[in-house]
């Protein structure tokens, strides 16, 4: 592959000569390994897009992008998206700048809402088989939806799959975002923690009626720091972030591990829960080797 090819060169025309350099100093041991993996994007929106942008300019393997949406101008306060776009569907607009920009990544889009009972099944086949290897599944899914439902479904999915994902949201008001990494079983599922969904979540939750406020700095924020988490998982340098949150208003960055809830009514957490109960997360050391 590319990749490979260009690894030791380092010249002007070399789009990965850059990357490359991370491992000649020692920050990453192998990064030729990233065109091996292949992550889902569900909500190709002011979060997903910019995300998938970051993960193809890497040299990402392989990207399933999810939306049923289209590009509308209201979105042109956000990244990513031109208004000449304006009225496709956002996962054909994506593939056609993405494809542009790094013809090495593959692509799989989907224009469906993942929610309803006739897109569930092709959902969960799509996670199964989307691997970068035929009939293996994703590495991780990435969850970039802005309502309940959806993430919902995600966390369903992930539980059910035993797919590692990150959920990721910007608050109602644009000044704060949050991250979270979800390991089934090892970490809170999105049902196991209704606290911290009271807490942080419910501003997230797009509500009926309610025009939320939206700003390319807080959404490309907490994009960057979705799309870090996943380079550092991946290709396994530095401390993964479990939840990493941001304040705009304070430039507070909490971070925190959430365990399990053993009582979680999500019967597949539960599965998932007593495979791994001889295996939990280490909550002192927040640099996870999984
Ligand atoms: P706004 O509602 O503020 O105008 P938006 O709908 O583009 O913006 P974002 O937060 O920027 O919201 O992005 C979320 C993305 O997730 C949207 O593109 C939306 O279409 C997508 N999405 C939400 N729910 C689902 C779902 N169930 N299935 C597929 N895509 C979804
Ligand atoms: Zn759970």
């Amino acid at each position: 592959s590319k990749i490979e090819e260009m690894s030791s060169e380092v010249t002007d025309d070399n789009p990965y000569s850059r990357l490359m350099a991370l491992k000649r100093m020692g920050i990453v041991e192998n990064y030729e390994r990233i065109k091996d993996y292949s992550v889902a994007i569900v909500g190709i929106g002011g979060v997903g897009s910019v995300t998938a942008e970051m993960l193809t300019r890497c040299g990402i393997g392989k990207l399933l992008l999810y939306d049923f949406d289209t590009v509308s101008m209201a979105n042109m306060n956000r990244l990513f998206f031109t208004p000449d776009q304006a009225g496709m569907s956002k996962v054909d607009a994506s593939y056609k700048t993405l494809t542009n920009i790094n013809p090495d990544v593959e692509f799989e889009c989907y224009q469906y809402n993942i929610t309803t009972m006739d897109h569930f099944d092709p959902f969960l086949q799509s996670l199964s088989n989307g691997g970068k290897a035929p009939k293996k599944p994703v590495d991780l899914v990435l969850s970039c939806v802005d309502n309940f439902e959806a993430r919902m479904s995600v966390n369903q999915a992930c539980n059910e799959l035993d797919i590692k994902w990150m959920e990721s949201g910007v608050s109602e008001d644009a000044v704060s975002g949050h991250i979270q990494f979800m390991i089934p079983g090892r970490t809170a599922c999105y049902q196991c923690a209704p606290p911290l969904i009271v807490a942080s979540g419910v501003k997230q939750i797009k509500r009926e009626g309610v025009c939320a406020a939206s700003l390319p700095t807080t959404m490309g924020i907490t994009a960057g720091l979705l799309a870090q988490n996943v380079l550092k998982y991946l290709l396994n340098f530095g401390s993964v972030g479990y939840y990493v949150g941001y304040s705009a208003l304070t430039d507070f960055f909490p971070t925190m591990v959430v365990k399990p809830n053993p009582h979680c009514s999500n019967r597949w957490c539960m599965v998932r829960q007593e495979q791994h109960k001889d295996n939990p997360l280490s909550l002192q050391n927040t640099n996870c080797n999984v």
